[in-house]
């Protein structure tokens, strides 16, 4: 295999989407994993960019075939990793998982070799104002997401890397380093 897997995460409207995605659309050897999901698309979410956006059925048939890395349910619906995917990415980039804190445990028990990374926030009232500002869940799915923010925080100290998503470029240039010194390191090996 030739690339990393690195799961990031973080508290939803932290910028895990906005750092990942540029980074990935900046570099031909990073892609992002796309999960499978049974929730329902967003306006402007298109299946097999994403998302693999699934019925119940579909994913407990993917279950029960072993065909996920990890997988859980969030706010009632189910999210998984597909191994395939994943595999297949690894023999010639390193691929990335946008993941929340309990997959992201979960992979590194599937997978010990992934590189943990939780990107955090400057500040709680910033995360609010990002989570509002992004206008894509309503006001009680946003207290659902808050809800699990003290969890997901708490957890920093099972991760690799922490990155405070202050300044966007700086937060970006701080998971490419790792990227680079992780793949260097096993340049060596
Ligand atoms: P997540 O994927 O973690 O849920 P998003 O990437 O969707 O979060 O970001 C949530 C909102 O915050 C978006 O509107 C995004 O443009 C904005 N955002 C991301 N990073 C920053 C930053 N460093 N400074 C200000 N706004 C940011
Ligand atoms: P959203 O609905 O906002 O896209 O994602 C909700 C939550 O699901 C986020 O915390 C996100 O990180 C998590 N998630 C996305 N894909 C996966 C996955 O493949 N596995 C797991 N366990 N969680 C995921």
């Amino acid at each position: 295999m030739k690339g990393l897997l690195l799961a990031v995460s973080g508290p939803s409207g932290v910028g895990k989407g906005t750092i990942v995605k540029t980074l990935v659309s900046r570099r031909a050897d990073v892609v992002e994993s796309i999960s499978c999901t049974t929730r329902a698309p967003r306006e402007g979410e298109v299946h097999g960019r994403e998302y693999y956006f699934l019925t119940k059925e579909e994913f407990l048939r993917r279950v029960a075939e072993d065909d996920f890395l990890e997988y859980d349910e969030h706010f009632g619906n189910y999210y998984g990793t597909p191994k395939s995917f994943v595999r297949e990415m690894l023999k010639e980039r390193s691929v990335i998982l946008e993941i929340d804190v309990v997959g992201a445990l979960n992979a590194k028990k599937a997978f010990p070799e992934c590189v943990l990374v939780m990107i955090a926030p400057p500040s709680l009232e910033e995360l609010k104002r990002r989570l509002t500002s992004r206008n894509s869940e309503t006001d009680e799915e946003i207290e659902n997401r808050l809800s699990r923010l003290e969890y997901e925080l708490s957890q920093q100290d099972k991760y690799d890397y922490v990155i405070v998503n202050d300044y966007l470029e700086r937060a970006i240039a701080e998971l490419e380093k790792i990227i680079d010194n992780k793949q260097k390191e096993c340049e060596k090996i």
